[in-house]
């Protein structure tokens, strides 16, 4: 037996024909860059995500940075996020020369907690950019509400929560930009970088559509500063065909999800392994994440030995990168990130997972604890 973190062979193998099909026309119509398979897979997340506009871009990074480009946050500004996140949304911040400023997280989901970004709101602050980490969206009332009473941008980076949903709401139409990625391992995933923004707004998408591509309004008249962030066809066609499964994956996805709790209580690991906090709303469960008391590390190891695939997300908190030589924090200003980043643990969770390897995942752990 074997279980690996994610194995996306399992799904090509049922959507193959249509994937060939579709990339084959690609191919016959010699139009790789944007095009109308890009607009038709913009229309078609827009509408999934309930936002007027879909923008396709070069990756879920790319999203990210020309959102704040569009906003217009630049030198001078603070954007406040998470520190437990993938290294892209921070990576973008400064890129455009703004100062990321980190709030923490909520204990049970690990996601921006609105009382500590309070805290946090400077003269200086521009945008918030919450993250919708592992499928399940941010406590957003109280982050808007801030955001509405000191004017800031909201920027939801939604890589991992596509069709998640809080008070009715999906992931990506709540702030003034959502951001997508297509990256294989994500729940929609592409053959390659993709990604995509949203937005309900006339102006942004405007000034999004013309970032993309150098800031050139007519062609070769650059009205703005830009830069090649283009999404091509071939992503845009495999994407499509994979739309219409995302909502059956997902149901798989939170079935395995209910497994591993079952499975876990059974055997009275509950006690000491924390499960996943499932709010109200949808999760989408892009990895289920456990929190083990001690010996994660090895753990890890043995269920690594067992066939079993694992991973760390994130196992250094944003304020503690090296590259950052701590400008923007130091060890012990962000405790519960730091003790989530020692802690959490993610077990395979794709759709296509079987009965028999989530009891063998679980059967491995007790037998680690007992
Ligand atoms: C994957 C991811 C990104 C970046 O997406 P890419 O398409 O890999 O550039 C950004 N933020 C989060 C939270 C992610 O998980």
């Amino acid at each position: 037996m074997k279980a690996p973190l994610l194995d996306l062979t399992a799904q090509y193998k049922k959507i193959k024909d249509d994937i060939l099909k579709a990339t084959l026309e690609v191919y016959e119509s010699q139009r790789f860059i944007l095009g109308p398979k890009v607009e038709e897979l913009e229309q078609g997340i827009a509408q999934y995500c309930r936002c007027k506009y879909g923008v396709g871009v070069s990756s879920g990074t790319d999203a990210l940075l020309i959102s704040l480009m569009a906003a217009g946050i630049g030198p001078g500004d603070e954007v406040v996020t998470t520190p437990y996140t993938f290294f892209a949304t921070v990576g973008s911040i400064l890129r455009v020369g703004a100062v990321p400023v980190f709030a923490d997280i909520e204990k049970d989901t690990y996601n921006m907690d609105p009382q500590s970004l309070k805290g946090r709101i400077t003269k200086r602050t521009k945008a918030i950019i919450p993250v919708h980490l592992f499928g399940q969206c941010c406590d957003m009332a109280p982050i808007l509400e801030l955001a509405r009473k000191h004017d800031l941008v909201v920027i939801e980076d939604a890589a991992q929560a596509i069709g998640a949903e809080y008070k009715g709401q999906r992931a990506g139409s709540m702030g003034d930009l959502g951001c997508f990625s297509f990256f294989p391992s994500k729940n929609l995933g592409a053959f390659g970088d993709g990604g995509m923004v949203t937005t309900s707004s006339d102006s942004l998408c405007e000034k999004l559509k013309i970032m993309r591509v150098h800031g050139s309004s007519p062609k070769y008249y650059h009205k703005l500063l830009g830069g090649n962030f283009r999404l091509d066809a071939l992503q845009a066609a495999i994407v499509l065909v994979k739309l219409p499964c995302l909502d059956g994956w997902t149901t798989s996805r939170q079935a395995n999800a209910r497994r591993y709790c079952e499975l876990f209580a059974d055997k009275g690991l509950d006690e000491i392994i924390r499960m996943p906090a499932e709010k109200d709303g949808r999760h989408i469960y892009n990895q289920f994440i456990i929190s083990v008391p001690d010996q994660r590390d090895e753990l890890r190891e043995m269920l690594h030995e067992a066939g079993i695939g694992t991973e760390i997300y994130y196992p250094v908190p944003m304020h503690m990168q090296p590259c950052f030589e701590g400008v923007y924090g130091k060890k012990g200003d962000f405790p519960i990130a730091e003790h989530a980043a020692d802690k959490t643990l993610a077990l395979p969770i794709y759709p296509e997972l079987t009965d028999e390897q989530q009891a063998y995942v679980v059967e491995k752990i007790r037998a680690f604890y007992a």
